[in-house]
This record gives C-alpha cells, sequence and structure tokens, in this order.
C-alpha cells in the first residue's frame, strides 16, 4: 500500500518528501482520498506538520499515526472512506480522520470506535491539535526549518490552486455547502503570492479549483487589493502572466464567462472549460436546483467556440434524477450530439445523506438509470472519438507527465490529470522528462486518447 493510495484524483504518482526523517524524528502518514479540493487540504496539514518538525512517513509501518483525509460527498465515497479508515487502523492502528466524511463523527466513530479523533473539513487547527495529542511533536532547532515549499502530493510539474471554499449555491442533490459553507474566496494577491512561488518551485502547469469558480470573489465584492481585482476573469489573466499553463475547473456558465474566452483565444489561459452542467432539460435543471438553470447553454457554447475554435469543454452529467421522463432524458441526449462536448462524465443519480433530492417524488427504477447511462455514454464515446479523429495530422503542445521504457505520457492543453485522456509517444521519446512542454504532431487517434510524435 503506497501513501497516498492509488486512487482518483490523486492516482499516486510517488509523492516528494524531500528529506529522509532523522532517528527520533516524529512521522506522520496521510491518506488522501476525494476530490482535488480534499488533495489540497491534505497537502497544507503536511506542510503544516512539516514546518513543525513532523517527517511524513510513505508507508504505514514507518508512521506513529495515520491521518485519513476523507470524502463523504456520495455514499459510495463514504463506504470508500469508511474502508480506507479500516485499512489504516489494521495496518498501523493509530488513526486521525479528517475531511468530508468527519462532519458526521458518529458516523465514523460508530463504524470504527478504535479512530484516536474525528475532525471536519477544513479544521486544520483540530487536526493538528489531534496529531499533537497522539503523537507529541519532537523539534529539534537546528535541524528543523520553515519548509521553503509546501508539501504537494501531485508530480511536481502541476500542482492545484484553491480560490475559494465553499458554496452559495443549494443544489438538491449535493451536501456540499452543508459540509463545506458559504463561499468564501480568497484575496487575489494571496492567489498569485502561491501560484508566482509554484511557479518559481518548477510548477509548469496551475489548476484553479473551487467549488464555483466563477462566483469567485462575490463574496467579498470583487474587492481589489494590493492591485489586484478578486474576480475570475483578472485573476484568470494575473495568473496567465507567470507564464505557466492555466486550467479553469468548476466553471459554471454564468454570462461573463464569456469574458474568460479571448483570454483562451490569446493563449493567456489554456482552451479548456471544465463546467458541471448536470443536465440540458430546464425542468430537470429547476428540480435540481442548479446555477445558471436557465442560460441558453447551446447558443453560448456557439459563441464560445466561435470566439474561441480551439476550445474544449469537458463535463459531468447525472442521468436518473428523480422525475427524469423519458423525454428529459431524450432531450439531453439531443442536447449533447449539438453540444458535441469533447470530454464527458457521467453519473447515475445517487441518494446522499442529507441530501435535498432524497424527498423528491419519482425516484427513477435502478435499471432505468443504468440503462440510460449506457445511452449517454455510448454517445458520449462517439461524439470524442469523432472530435479526436479530427486532431489527426495536427502540430500541438504537449505537457509530458511520466516517461518510461514504453513511451512517454502526456497530455495536450484540453486534458486535465486524471481526468481526461492522454496523448502517448512512442517513439523517440528518448531523453523527454516529465514537466516538459514539446511540440507534437498527432498521428493517431483513439476514443479517448491521442498518439503523437515529437517534431521539436
Ligand atoms: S454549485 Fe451545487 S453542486 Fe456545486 S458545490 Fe454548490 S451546491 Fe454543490
Amino acid at each position: 500500500m503506497t501513501n497516498p493510495p492509488n486512487l482518483r484524483p490523486d492516482l499516486a504518482p510517488a509523492p516528494r518528501f524531500d528529506t529522509a526523517p532523522r532517528p527520533g524524528q516524529p512521522r506522520v502518514g496521510m491518506v488522501s482520498l476525494g476530490c482535488p479540493k480534499a488533495l489540497v487540504d491534505s497537502e497544507r496539514i503536511l506542510t503544516r506538520l512539516r514546518a513543525e518538525g513532523y517527517a511524513i512517513s510513505p508507508d504505514y509501518q514507518g508512521a506513529g499515526v495515520v491521518i485519513v483525509n476523507t470524502c463523504g460527498f456520495l455514499d459510495s465515497a463514504k463506504a470508500e472512506s469508511l474502508e480506507a479508515i479500516g485499512e489504516a487502523l489494521a495496518e498501523n492502528g493509530r488513526v486521525i480522520v479528517t475531511g468530508c466524511l468527519g462532519a458526521e463523527p458518529e458516523y465514523v466513530s460508530g463504524a470504527h470506535p478504535g479512530v484516536l479523533a474525528v475532525t471536519g473539513p477544513h479544521q486544520y487547527e483540530a487536526v493538528i491539535d489531534a496529531v499533537h495529542a497522539a503523537l507529541p511533536p519532537a523539534p529539534d532547532p537546528f535541524v528543523d526549518l520553515m519548509p521553503a515549499s509546501s508539501v504537494r502530493l501531485t508530480p511536481r510539474h502541476f500542482a492545484y490552486l484553491k480560490i475559494s471554499e465553499g458554496c452559495n449555491h443549494h443544489c438538491r442533490f449535493c451536501i456540499i455547502p452543508d459540509l463545506r459553507g458559504r463561499l468564501v474566496s480568497r484575496p487575489a494577491h494571496a492567489v498569485l503570492r502561491e501560484a508566482e512561488r509554484l511557479v518559481a518551485e518548477g510548477v509548469r502547469e496551475l489548476m484553479v479549483i473551487s467549488q464555483d469558480t466563477s462566483a469567485y470573489g462575490v463574496d467579498i465584492r470583487h474587492a481589489e487589493d494590493r492591485g489586484h481585482r478578486a474576480h475570475i476573469t483578472d485573476l484568470a489573466r494575473d495568473l496567465g502572466s507567470l507564464g505557466a499553463w492555466v486550467r479553469l475547473h468548476y466553471v459554471y456558465p454564468y454570462p461573463h464567462v464569456r469574458e474568460l474566452i479571448p483570454l483562451m483565444a490569446e493563449g493567456l489561459v489554456l482552451p479548456y472549460l471544465d463546467i458541471p452542467f448536470q443536465h440540458a432539460h430546464p425542468d430537470t435543471l429547476r428540480r435540481m436546483a442548479r446555477p445558471a438553470a436557465a442560460a441558453r447553454t447551446l447558443d453560448e457554447i456557439a459563441a464560445w467556440r466561435r470566439d474561441c475554435p480551439d476550445l474544449a469543454i469537458r463535463s459531468t452529467f447525472i442521468v436518473g434524477y428523480p422525475g427524469e421522463t423519458e423525454a428529459e432524458f431524450q432531450h439531453l441526449l439531443d442536447w449533447l450530439e449539438e453540444a458535441q462536448l469533447d470530454r464527458v462524465g457521467c453519473f447515475q443519480y445517487e441518494n446522499v445523506a442529507g441530501a435535498a433530492a432524497n424527498d423528491l417524488p419519482d425516484h427513477v427504477p435502478a435499471e432505468i438509470k443504468h440503462e440510460r447511462w449506457a445511452r449517454f455514454m455510448e454517445k458520449a464515446q462517439a461524439i470524442s472519438e469523432a472530435r479526436l479523429a479530427a486532431k489527426v495530422g495536427r502540430r500541438i503542445e504537449v505537457i509530458v507527465d511520466a516517461v518510461d521504457a514504453e513511451g512517454a505520457t502526456c497530455r495536450t492543453m484540453w486534458d486535465a490529470p486524471e481526468i481526461d485522456g492522454n496523448l502517448f509517444i512512442d517513439e523517440g521519446f528518448e531523453g523527454l522528462e516529465p514537466g516538459q512542454i514539446v511540440t507534437v504532431e498527432v498521428d493517431e487517434a483513439g476514443e479517448y486518447d491521442l498518439w503523437g510524435r515529437c517534431v521539436d
């Protein structure tokens, strides 16, 4: 078992812990589950512990205590989190639980009474206190220094940049606002300072994350501080000037998203929009209480592509939402056909404990949900295949993620790590290194991936 575990989104390229522990140095293990936002929380906790003189153990056996940062979004994620806690208890025995599932301490301690402490999401102080109680720090003033760089669980060349926490919406299938509270945006100058530091450390790609990226700064009235305005358009432009790839995740199709498209056309920000549409039928969207439910999304998409023809759009959808009729689902399929989205994920609706959607009438039977999911994925795959085939023969820049004896695994500007496809280089890859950005000619396309050769 490696640490963090081999689970998405942190498919565990070996984490980098720069220094070997000194004798007697307390060592903490970390298992990080869930979304990139949770991964950023894990990084913050480890950074703080490192600064206090703890070493980070890459395995269970070497750890004096193991922190399990859990995900509690879907029931399946909860089950996975409980399983990870059980594994950490069996392998190490001294376990502190934090993260989304920590918002329900009785649920955790009911299943695993042996855990030492349970703290909720963003309770950094409480996690650190629990670590102090379980494994006191043993500072060595001659050796311990504030780490010059924070601890990151991603490979050296890309990093997640969290710009805000929480969400002001009340989508009925979602309990994130209950778990994480209302929107709280970081000041733009603080985000930029972090981004500058990451780029100085060698990061070549910044992935902007939040629950609702387009709402960035709404809570602080888009305040300007130290010359930087807390608005996503300004922030994207500022980030785009740092010389790294900038990728925007979790953007809602509000009208001001239009202002981001010229930045993509100019090459300041990657031509990539990750927009969780979730559905297309206005009635389903209304029952979901989605933000921007009334937006004329097909018109918007056409306008974005007109202004930035290279734009890739990724999205996620829920099929089988309570009350979804065959006609609503068919509307979604027709919408997808017209929208021609590049990258698509699809979930069959699942009740989440505490979510308002559970009480809606007309839940869709499991076999219909599955059948709709299969029809949806078949169409999404055909669209992906056709859109990738159209890229054969083009010369494009790719970022190298990994190189081994078989070849180089890279990504195009249209692919985010872990969730999208890859571009593989099978020949002439010797000498390439992770983080390098090289030009390739695309010579083959599959359902989700591309193949190419370097032309630099
Ligand atoms: S926008 Fe909706 S789905 Fe997204 S975090 Fe907020 S409430 Fe949840």
